[in-house]
């Protein structure tokens, strides 16, 4: 049977209604239905696990009601283009309140859950998150679907079904402890698996020339090993629009579960050795963020979820009547960094081995499929690999890149005969040293379009990072700053200013987030300003039940919460934040009488497994706590929380309650940032420097509602060139000297007083991120930060209009930007 006559077979309108109905009534029977019929569950002795996957289950049918919905469309469609998110990450955070909440039966389903033991409430809370991502990256990919789908544009995201994703983190004497994220262990209702759909991607091996039928010169890939990818999709609903949308992730898998030969004289260990090899390609995901793993298994995972991706692409797109040369009118293709780089290759491969096209044909095919965004710009960051071990895992790809740098080099060599500097410095393969092969060279090669993710870090990757090839092909760059989705990021995780906001300007702005302007019209009304705040307490109110709950520390709402929250890491500098709040805690030990702010530093963010001074400022910010928060001379005007296991359901609870939003790395080196944007879209005012999106922030909440220090990416470059001395700025400044002492003391580490001394050190011998040459005016704007709370009144109306400017950073704009700009795709409206 073909798909449509599968359309015109599938349910009527009114059937659907009432099996998959909205109502509280036709909720609660659905629910009762799963239970009993699918988990075997009497409603009354249900488990709070139980009724939950009973709820998720209730509403996976209303989503794929919808899913299927789209999916008949777009198979009436076929000159629909569809856009293809490839993505090593997708951090997606729970799925039950904003599925609700995108369905607009949050309510309804409350409602429904009252008739049974566990209220949805509960249940919200009980689920756990796919952590199949490390941070800002693939938090962005999960922002991304959600807005592709609410904007109707049809897509699928491609990427990696880790069976443990990020690992959680405990804290355990003040230290960070990793634990496995089995996130699988009690069933993940929203996805459906779809081995019927599995592909073969292979590995190793050699390649063989030989003449075709036709008498051309052709390649064959003898691969020495096989193994099945199955895709297990989630549905992916738009905000209050019909159109649902793929997340369809891959699992590797053996394929052939026994080598029956080994198994048969009696080597069962033997046997299954094969099969656990092959399925560790999906077993975890690296829980590097910024500087990627120059491993075997890495490299594994990147071509396995590719090939899988570009090979479903290309399946649909001729079952659906297309050619392989008209490939990219269907597909649009963003490689979210060059973790997926390997699929301009396999795209290549695909279309000259398989589809028989010629080179040009096929170059020109890829090179308008794929786009290509860059994330960062730290050079450990750039993603290279040795040409030997890329050989030995793809040597029909390495063939292919090696042809790819020949006519990338002779294009060179003509617009610039002579040059060979530049030659040198544009090639695919890096020649000092192990030779290797650049992946963002490759992914700039193969793409129509290279972006930046911040107007700064746009200018920054054209000047300094890809100048070379933006001489050649300046049109080809672009700049599309990130965003968040307020549907997320407000609806779901801060419904008391969701519905203040509501209440004032009514209903539209969580997909039109630029009617947030109006709300300028209550930034003075002093009865609105007092809802406002009423808000932001409950939301203060309940992290500090959880901070109790999880630590055992008592903080006071009452407070200025002050909070830096995101991966660990030197450049994002939380340890200029710990010089700050040592210098808060000098001041209050020589004057206890001293009338400070009172002030709740709150941290949160994972530290890579590897990271050894991340890990050691964990313990840093632990150890401050420890000092400060019981000593009687403080008597809790500073209290110092390291909250563990940041991640997007922990977020969820924390970005409402933020007064002060810390964004202080390093001008110049943080790509964007997407946590800056969910503090100010919750009310939070920043403290920050002139990098990534902060720039566009403050300059779009003005100068006056953002809290700006230290020095810009000019003036680092310059200081850095002058020779910047870390020694000389701790010898003439006495608050600072008082601080860094005090850690190299040993004050802080009385069992171990030498603990802190390569932190230390660093500082103050290297110092590569200026911490100590942005001390004092940090310092000085956290004067600044105290005054404007002690007038209570301004402090409300600098952060209503903070959320009121904030309209531009919804994630809906940049796919606008992405779909016009980059991939030239329409929504389909369901
Ligand atoms: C938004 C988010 C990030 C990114 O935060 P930055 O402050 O932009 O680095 C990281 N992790 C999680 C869980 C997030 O939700």
């Amino acid at each position: 049977m073909v798909p449509s006559e599968l359309a015109a077979e599938s349910l009527s309108d009114a059937e659907h209604r009432t099996r998959t109905g909205l109502d509280p009534e036709s909720l609660r029977r659905a629910v009762r239905d799963h239970l009993f019929y699918f988990q075997g569950r009497h409603p009354a002795t249900a488990s709070v696990n139980d009724c939950y996957l009973a709820v998720a289950y209730a509403v996976r049918d209303r989503l794929f009601q919808h899913g299927v919905q789209s999916l008949d469309l777009l198979l009436h469609r076929p000159d629909a283009r569809i856009v293809a998110y490839l993505s090593a990450e997708f951090l997606m955070g729970p799925q039950l309140a904003a599925n609700l909440v995108n369905l607009g039966i949050l309510d309804a389903m409350r409602e429904a859950m009252t008739a049974f033991p566990h209220d949805l409430d509960r249940l919200i809370d009980h689920e756990e998150e796919p952590g199949l991502g490390n941070g800002g990256l693939g938090r962005l990919a999960a922002c991304y679907l959600d807005s592709l789908a609410t904007l109707e544009v049809p897509a699928i995201g491609y990427g990696i079904r880790y069976e443990f994703g990020i690992f959680n983190q405990q804290i355990r004497d003040g230290w960070q402890v990793e634990l496995t994220d089995k996130w699988l262990h009690l069933g993940y209702p929203w996805e459906i698996a779809r081995p019927e759909r599995a592909v073969e991607v292979r590995f190793g091996g050699t390649t063989e020339g030989y003449t075709d039928a036709d008498g051309r010169y052709r390649v064959r890939w003898n691969a020495a090993e096989i193994v099945m990818g199955v895709p297990h999709d989630t549905p992916i609903l738009g905000y209050r629009v019909k159109t649902c949308n793929l997340l369809r992730l891959w699992r590797a898998e053996a394929v052939q579960s026994f080598d029956f030969a080994s198994f048969n004289v009696g080597e069962y260990g033997r046997a299954v050795e094969q099969q656990v090899s092959t399925e560790t390609i999906s077993k975890v995901l690296y829980p590097n963020d910024a500087s990627p793993q120059g491993k075997a298994l890495r490299l594994k995972q990147q071509y396995f979820f590719v090939s899988c991706a570009i090979q479903d692409m290309l399946r649909s797109h001729i079952r659906f009547g297309g050619t392989p040369d008209t490939f990219h009118h269907r597909w649009a293709a963003q490689l979210n960094d060059t973790h997926p780089a390997v699929a301009v290759p396999e795209l290549m491969r695909l279309l000259l081995d398989e589809h028989g096209l010629e080179w040009d044909a096929a170059w020109e095919v890829t090179q308008k499929t794929f786009g290509y965004t860059n994330h960062t710009l730290l050079p450990e960051a750039l993603e290279t690999w040795s040409v030997d071990l890329f050989g030995a895992l793809l040597p029909r790809h390495l063939e292919i890149v090696y042809e790819i740098n020949r006519r990338l080099v002779d294009g060179v060599r003509r617009v610039y005969p002579g040059d060979e500097g530049r030659v040198r410095r544009m090639s695919l393969i890096d020649e000092s040293g192990r030779r290797s092969i650049r992946m963002a060279h490759l992914a700039c090669a193969g793409s129509h379009a290279v972006n930046g993710v911040a107007a700064l870090h746009t200018d920054l990757l054209k000047t300094q990072v890809l100048a070379d090839w933006v001489a050649m092909r300046p049109d080809r760059f672009h700049n599309v700053t990130n965003g968040v989705t307020p549907r997320r990021f407000m609806v779901v995780s801060n419904p008391g200013l969701s519905g203040l906001i509501t209440a004032a300007i009514g209903d539209g702005w969580p997909s039109r987030l630029e009617a947030l302007r109006e709300l300028e019209r209550f930034a003075d009304d002093p009865d609105f300003r007092a809802r406002w705040r009423d808000v932001k307490r409950e939301n203060k109110q309940r992290l500090a039940a959880a901070i109790e709950q999880r630590t055992g520390i008592v903080v006071y709402p009452d407070s200025l919460f002050d909070v830096q929250v995101k991966r660990i890491h030197e450049y994002k500098r939380q340890h200029l934040n710990v010089l700050h709040l040592l210098t808060l805690y000098r001041r209050l030990k020589a004057d206890p009488s001293l009338d400070i702010v009172p002030r709740t530093v709150v941290f949160g963010g994972k530290a890579a497994p590897g990271y050894f001074i991340a890990k050691l400022m964990i313990k840093l910010v632990t150890a401050v706590g420890a000092l400060v928060n019981d000593d009687p001379d403080v008597r809790g005007r500073l209290k110092v929380v390291f909250f563990p296991n940041f991640n997007v359901k922990v977020g969820q609870i924390i970005y409402p309650a933020a007064d002060l939003s810390e964004q202080i790395s390093t001008a110049g080196q943080e790509a964007s940032g997407t946590g800056n944007m969910k503090f100010a879209l919750n009310g939070a005012i920043t403290i920050g420097t002139l990098d990534g999106a902060n720039i566009e922030i403050r300059d779009e909440v003005g100068p006056e509602n953002f809290f700006l220090f230290g020095l810009t990416a000019d003036e680092v470059r310059l200081r850095k060139a002058a020779g910047y001395d870390p020694r000389a700025v701790y010898e003439s400044n006495p608050v600072l000297r008082g601080v860094i002492d005090l850690i190299a003391s040993g004050a802080l580490s009385p069992d171990d007083p030498s603990r802190f001394r390569p932190l230390v050190d660093g500082l103050l011998w290297h110092d590569p991120f200026m911490v100590l040459a942005d001390f004092q005016a940090y310092v000085d704007c956290q004067a600044q930060v105290d005054a404007l709370w002690r007038d209570g009144e301004a402090w409300t109306r600098a952060s209503i209009l903070n959320v009121a400017r904030m309209g531009k950073f919804s994630s809906d704009r940049s796919i606008r930007d992405y779909c016009e700009r980059i991939w030239h795709v329409e929504p389909v409206r369901a």
